[in-house]
């Protein structure tokens, strides 16, 4: 099954520090805090235990859906311009021949400014599919307050995943691995702390439905797992609407302990979380 393995695999899982805004004052008040430096055009964050109900949460302009992934490079391009997504196009040698449409985010795509948080900049790089997807994912991710994500990587040529030796989506800049999400005025949701609960195994959005029939509704969370709740919701959200066609998450090996893997698959009519 899909994986973040491979020789360029981040090597800091489990061991960050964590981020800097956990602050249990901050936690308790954070509902009536003013949040700090809001993007224009951003709505202020729910309160911090509030699970938005991302269902109802408007799709994005431009691109959405499976239709991302089947976007070929100049419709993705002109996609780019249209929706003022701010990029540049990658000129890696490597990234050359790979990648279809190399392009590195230089601001805020939908509202949601993206750091990498790895050591090689070449990983930063990713194929204009894969950013189409973030910007059609950013609605869900504001809702829950988030302005600002930081992940680990996109593109790693010659990226396999680990279980099968088969080239991961990472190799062709189509994967990306977020870990924190950023919230102004509130907690970091960081999913190697927050994805909660998370046995082994478990299916990440909850059982399959029938043929035919709904999702049912994630369950509400625990006291003191609504952040894993919020996180959780962002991303069966995003699954559900088929911006990504394949997620690994923390259930699924200790690889994925500290990151979400979201990945557009070109050319599937399926899609697999785990
Ligand atoms: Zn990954």
């Amino acid at each position: 099954m899909p994986a973040c393995g491979g020789a360029d695999a981040p090597a800091d899982r489990g061991t960050r520090a964590r981020a800097q805004t956990r602050d249990p004052e901050r936690a308790t008040t954070s509902g009536t805090d003013e949040p700090a430096e809001l993007p224009t055009g951003v709505e202020p964050p729910p309160p911090a235990s509030v699970v938005p109900d991302f269902a109802s949460v408007e799709a994005a302009a431009g691109p959405t859906g499976r239709a991302i992934a089947e976007l070929e490079p100049a419709e993705c391009r002109a996609a780019l311009r249209e929706l003022a997504i701010p990029h540049q196009r990658s000129t890696d040698e490597r990234a050359r021949g790979v990648v279809a449409v190399p392009v590195v985010p230089t601001g805020p795509v939908g509202g949601i400014t993206l750091t990498f948080e790895g050591r090689r900049a070449l990983h930063r790089v990713m194929d204009c599919r894969l950013l189409l997807a973030i910007h059609a994912w950013a609605p869900l991710l504001r809702a829950a307050g988030v302005t600002h994500i930081r992940h680990l990587s996109a593109f790693r040529p010659g990226a396999r995943v680990r279980a099968t030796g088969q080239p991961s989506g990472h190799s062709k800049g189509l994967a990306f691995d977020p870990r924190f999400f950023e919230r102004p005025g509130l907690e970091t949701l960081d999913v190697l702390e927050d994805w909660q609960p998370r046995e082994r195994g478990e299916p990440p959005c909850g059982p399959e439905p029938e043929e035919g029939q709904a999702r049912a509704p994630l369950p509400s969370p625990e006291e003191g797992q609504e952040a894993g709740a919020i996180l959780r919701g962002m991303v069966c959200e995003a699954i559900r609407r088929e911006l990504f066609q394949v997620v690994v998450t923390p259930h699924h090996d200790e690889a994925h302990a500290n990151h979400v893997h979201v990945e557009v698959v070109p050319g599937v009519d399926w899609s697999w979380s785990g």
